[in-house]
């Protein structure tokens, strides 16, 4: 008998899920059940609260059980990667995986989300970071991740600039030999500057919740935040006032569940069905 939504679970249905601790404030169900009933896709999504240390456990269920894949998240991005039978090449760089998938008997693990930053940014603003110049402000695990695809994309200058200068040095090196360290002085001759840190993230405060200078930026200048709520943080309203091109982290958050959806199912991702269901999902949380 068919389920109240769009989704009729039957006896063939596939399950596919996030593992994460904490896990409940995730988006991922939301987005990645709107992809499978747009396309068809027989299969759930679900969210399942494993806690540091039970990853071995969600891992050998997985594969005991015929699951379709996991996301992961925090804390296991990196415990994870022991489990896996091989790494993209995105993982293996980063030493970091968000999504299990098979590859006939092999349990791959992936990374999506800087290339899920790269083709968000080019479906929010037709922006292709081949030849840009760009200034990433923070060096955490998003902005190693941004660092490392905005090089294989083609950037010609991937500069890192971050409170701690060690973290800093460690996503320069990720971006190869475009990569470098950076400070403030670095903003005015960039055409892409970035912020992966948390600064604005829910805020309120215009004046005292931006990670750098928008006056500093050249007029060309493009302005991406990585977060999403709100969803026009405190440096995307400065953008804004200046007149500069601007986006929000949704597309990332969408972009990378889409390459996820793909290894899943082989199919090209209904991306705006994806993308809609997250926004109507923020906007219900009061995040839009
Ligand atoms: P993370 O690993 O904790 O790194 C945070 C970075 O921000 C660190 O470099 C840290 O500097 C810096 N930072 C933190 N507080 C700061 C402050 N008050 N002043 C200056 N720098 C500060 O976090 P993450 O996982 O990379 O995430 C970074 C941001 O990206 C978050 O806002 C997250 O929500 C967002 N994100 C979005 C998506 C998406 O799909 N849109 C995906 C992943 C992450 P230190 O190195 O000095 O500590």
């Amino acid at each position: 008998m068919p389920n109240s939504g769009a989704i009729a679970i039957s006896a063939t249905t596939q399950l596919a899920a996030v593992i994460g601790d904490p896990i409940r404030h995730s988006l991922s169900p939301v987005i990645h059940n709107a992809g499978f009933a747009a396309c068809g896709v027989d299969a759930v999504y679900v969210a399942l609260p494993v806690p540091d240390g039970e990853v071995r456990a969600a891992v050998a269920a997985l594969r005991s059980f015929g699951w379709l894949g996991f996301s992961v998240t925090m804390p296991h991005k990196q415990s994870v990667i022991e489990f896996c039978d091989e790494l993209t090449e995105s993982a293996r760089r980063l030493q970091s995986v968000n999504c299990l998938y098979w590859h006939g008997d092999t349990l791959v693990g992936d990374s999506t989300d800087g290339r899920g930053y790269v083709q968000g940014l080019h479906a929010d603003l037709g922006i292709d970071v081949a030849g840009l110049r760009c200034v990433l402000v923070g060096a955490g695990g998003a902005a190693g991740a941004v660092a490392f695809e905005l090089a294989a994309a083609g950037a010609t200058d991937v500069c890192v600039i971050n409170r701690t200068e060690a973290k800093a040095v460690a996503v320069a090196q990720l971006a190869g030999d475009v990569g470098r360290t950076g400070s403030p002085e670095d903003l005015g001759a960039a055409d892409l500057v970035i912020n992966a840190t948390p600064l604005g993230m829910g805020a309120t405060d215009v004046e005292h919740d931006v990670p750098f200078d928008v006056s500093a930026l050249a007029d060309h200048a493009v302005v991406s935040d990585l977060i999403y709520h709100p969803a026009t943080t405190p440096l995307l309203a400065q953008a804004q006032a200046r007149g500069l091109r601007s986006q929000n982290g949704l597309a990332m958050l969408v972009h990378q569940a889409v390459a996820q959806f793909e290894h899943w199912t082989a199919k090209s991702a209904p991306i705006e069905a994806m993308q809609e269901a997250a926004r109507s999902a923020l906007v219900a949380k009061g995040q839009g």
